[in-house]
């Protein structure tokens, strides 16, 4: 039996996590770390699992060493998801994501190094936002890191230390750079949920500048898919190791806003253009062919699949996502520092 900790465990992408092992892995124990911000909610959790004697949820803070460190001494693999993960947030008020983000991985690492007689594995996820814009036409895991918004360099300076630790005291740590992820139960100010569901009110699809800015769009059970590969592969082929994780194609969010409306055959919402966001991004596609090699692992669900997936599930959970709608109206800093 392998225990699991999983911090961050109730946002999107660790949920999605959480329910994967869950279901997959019945002698697998799983012990959830999270602060339930905003982003965060015990109702992303497994059915049940709150009756299940292989799952433990920690209601707590990734800064807090005493929990982390009871929590770490108990694991085999610990995967460290908790951060603020909002772009646009981050231009407000960043002091949030420095602390969470940098401060809170430099616990759990540290903690890490202390159990590392118990800890097996220590995944780190990082973003392909450390990247920054494209250099050339696609991104390996030598591109250079010239993250660009308070997020991106919070994320950067998380993903370094953890390589920092690698590098000093050899815990064996892996850093994965997903590249933006979509799919159920992703929180309403991320861009694809926000269109699905200004789509189902009849309200505008509010696209930053020109909608030209492209991204890779990961569906978020190729992630989980990973992962598990990651966590079983052979430990020679991944320790000390950066994989990145995207599809390779990417989408630009004018064409996200256009295939939405598509899908949903949708003509009510315009499509409305608002001020650029600082800080953007303009090109992100990923290479993944040290994952896919490493791993034996490949996307499998098209954008097209995954948005028709994410689409049903936001038309089917209304009550999950209505407590966030107004979430959505997050206002825009524009490149002159004026709110849109
Ligand atoms: P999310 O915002 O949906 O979830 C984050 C979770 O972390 C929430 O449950 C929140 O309550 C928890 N959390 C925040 N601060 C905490 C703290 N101090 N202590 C404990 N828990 C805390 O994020 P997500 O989209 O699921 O992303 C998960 C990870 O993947 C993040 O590290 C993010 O940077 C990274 N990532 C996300 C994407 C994406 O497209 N969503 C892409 C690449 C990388």
């Amino acid at each position: 039996m392998k225990t699991l900790l999983i911090t961050g465990g109730a946002g999107f992408i660790g949920s999605n996590f959480v329910r994967h092992i869950y279901r997959k892995y019945p002698d697998y124990k799983i012990l959830v770390l999270d602060a339930l911000t905003y982003a965060g909610s015990i109702t992303n959790l497994p059915e049940n699992s709150f009756d299940s004697d292989r799952f433990e949820f920690w209601y707590g803070n990734v800064l807090n060493a005493d929990v982390v460190d009871s929590l770490v001494s108990r694991s085999d693999v610990v995967l460290h998801f908790a951060a603020e993960s909002h772009v646009t947030r981050s231009i407000f008020d960043n002091r949030l994501f420095f602390e969470t983000d940098v401060l809170g991985t430099q616990v759990v690492a540290n903690s890490v190094l202390r159990h590392r007689d118990r800890v097996e594995l220590f995944v780190h996820i990082s973003t392909s936002e450390v990247y920054g814009t494209a250099t050339g036409s696609i991104m390996d895991e030598d591109h250079p890191l010239n993250p660009m918004s308070p997020y991106a360099a919070a994320k950067c300076g998380a993903d370094r230390l953890v390589y920092s630790y690698w590098m000093t005291y050899r815990i064996p740590t892996v850093i994965v750079r997903p590249f933006n992820n979509f799919g159920p139960f992703q929180h309403l100010e991320k861009v694809v949920p926000r269109f699905v569901t200004s789509c189902l009110l009849g309200e505008p699809l509010n696209v930053h500048g020109d909608g030209s800015a492209r991204r890779d769009f990961l569906f978020v059970q190729d992630h989980c898919d990973a992962l598990d590969k990651l966590i079983h592969a052979e430990r020679s082929k991944i320790i000390g190791e950066v994989f990145n994780l995207g599809t390779g194609r990417d989408v630009s969010v004018r064409e996200i806003a256009e295939a939405v409306k598509a899908t949903m055959h949708n003509s009510a919402s315009p499509i409305h253009f608002t001020g650029d966001r600082p800080g953007q991004v303009f090109r992100h596609t990923c290479d993944a062919s040290k994952a896919i090699e490493a791993l034996d692992w490949k996307p499998s669900v098209s954008f097209e699949d995954g948005l028709r997936e994410t689409i049903s599930w936001y038309v089917a959970n209304e009550d999950w996502w209505t407590p966030q709608r107004w979430m959505r109206h997050i206002p825009i800093i524009n490149a002159a520092g004026k709110r849109e």
